[in-house]
């Protein structure tokens, strides 16, 4: 049950991805002078490093967020195509983790959202990370930044322990559900997750990310997460991002694909990926299959 451990996987193009949507929206609802609650049901470990054996390993992020920062840097500033404001926000976030010029660290979700987090209107974050040794370094990392305070850890499973968080006092929350889908009732427990949320606080935003993978639950979630969406007459968004077959031996089998699915989404967002996933596709697509969806439906 515990094999998967993010640090293999991030920065990878499907953080680019969620994170990229991620932080647009956080940016979007921490406008309000009312305070926000950030709940990040799977929040892995938080900070990750890029050169050590996990990334070594891999070298997934060299797909991802280190292959967009090297074509945008190769572009300069006079390219003819402007890049999406989506897009460079992210870049310009990673970087505030780590020394100029360098990309050695890379901020996970508890951090891209703590980032954009307010002290001064007390808004909140509610981790939950089940993997000992990925709560024991996310709660560390939440010491180390000083941020105690405004950010809880919790070693418990997050499907459950979002039930308890519901509705925030505020009635202002964002619901990150990003599980490793490394068991296949976690494509149910997904969706189980999202009706009781939808029962429970019916305007919170929540946003799911999936792998898009030859595997029938994989391929039937977000057509229940758009009925599911419908049933509660709430709108939704949909982002898939797909870089293609890879030439390389090594890497032909990986991860190529993913998608975001957002129920009450904020307005901006479409707007905000419209521009940025073609660019994405076009920075860090590889071959056969590369492409990108974006519909919205629902309210
Ligand atoms: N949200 C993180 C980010 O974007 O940086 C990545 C999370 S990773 C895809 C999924 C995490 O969920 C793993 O760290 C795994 O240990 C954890 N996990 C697996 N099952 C869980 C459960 N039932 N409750 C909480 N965490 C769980």
């Amino acid at each position: 049950m515990f094999s998967y451990r993010h640090g293999f996987h991030a920065g990878n193009h499907a953080d680019v991805l969620k994170h990229i949507a991620l932080i647009a929206s956080v940016r979007y609802m921490t406008q309000k002078d009312s305070p926000l609650w950030v709940v990040d049901t799977h929040a892995g470990a938080g900070l990750y490093r890029l050169d050590d054996d996990f990334a070594g390993t891999s070298g997934e992020a060299a797909e991802g967020v280190l292959k967009l920062a090297e074509a945008v840097a190769a572009q300069g500033a006079d390219s003819e195509q402007a890049l999406a404001p989506a897009i460079t926000g992210y870049l310009d976030l990673v970087k505030q983790f780590n020394r100029e010029g360098r990309w050695k660290i890379y901020p996970g979700s508890p951090f891209i959202a703590q980032h954009l987090l307010r002290t001064e209107v007390r808004d909140k974050m509610k981790l939950f990370e089940l993997h000992p040794s990925d709560s024991t370094a996310l709660a560390a990392h939440v010491a180390q930044l000083g941020a105690g305070r405004q950010v809880s850890v919790a070693r418990e499973d997050g499907f459950e322990g979002l039930k308890a968080v519901l509705p925030p006092p505020s009635r202002r929350a964002l619901v990150l559900i990003d599980p490793s889908y490394e068991i296949k009732s976690d494509y149910a427990k997904v969706l189980a997750a999202m009706r009781d949320a939808l029962q429970r606080f019916a305007t919170g935003t929540y946003m799911v990310w999936y792998p898009i993978i030859p595997r029938p639950e994989a391929h039937d979630l977000p057509r229940k997460l758009k009925a599911l969406g419908n049933s509660f007459r709430k709108p939704w968004l949909h982002a898939t991002l797909a870089i293609g077959q890879s030439e390389d031996p090594q890497r032909k089998g990986g991860l190529s694909a993913s998608g975001v699915f957002v129920v009450n989404p904020p307005h901006i967002l479409k707007a905000a990926l419209q521009p940025a996933l073609p660019q994405l596709v076009e920075l860090l697509g590889r071959g056969r299959g590369k492409g990108h969806v974006l519909e919205s439906g629902g309210g």
